[in-house]
């Protein structure tokens, strides 16, 4: 068994599509990111590489990469996934928390299981999505931005589920 963490946070940016799970949110403003800022994803994804081991989304992803410019990140996520699966790897189950103060994340958490149960072959009971807020203290507390982390249990075995 091997666990991972993984953290992100991403500030609120005007004109900018707010994905959270590869979920398109509306909520206005967005977030501000070089690929969809999808920032409850790349905590999954620093989760997934840090248990495997395999330095982190932006060492693999690099945000002066132009590929990467606006790209989803279930894109990155089923990159990092496989790199992950030719390490003998696979996933386990994932908990996450998504922290603001706005939008509400718990009416989004089923359609953002599917959407992740979807590249992670995972079930999406495997998968714990919560929102909570910081009772308005701090960055998130502000309205500045999202924060999410998320951790991440590997086990050895022939390939991802
Ligand atoms: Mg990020």
């Amino acid at each position: 068994m091997r666990i991972g963490f993984g953290f992100d946070a991403h500030r609120f940016a005007p004109d900018r599509k707010l994905i959270l799970g590869g979920v398109l949110v509306p909520h206005m403003p967005g977030l501000a990111g070089h690929s969809d800022a999808d920032v409850l994803t790349h905590a999954i994804i620093d989760a997934l590489l840090g248990a495997a081991g395999l330095s982190d989304i932006g060492t693999l992803f690099p945000d002066s990469d132009p590929e990467y410019k606006d790209i989803s990140s279930l894109e990155l996520l089923r990159r990092a996934l496989g790199q992950v699966a030719t390490s003998g790897l696979r996933v386990v189950n994932i908990d996450s928390t998504v922290v603001c103060e706005s939008p509400r994340i718990g009416p989004h958490v089923t359609a953002m299981k599917e959407k992740l149960s979807g590249v992670l072959q995972l079930a999406p009971d495997l998968i714990s999505i919560k929102g909570k807020t910081t009772e308005k203290m701090g960055f998130t507390g502000r309205g500045e931005g999202i924060a999410a982390y998320a951790v991440v249990l590997l086990e050895e075995g022939a390939s991802s589920r």
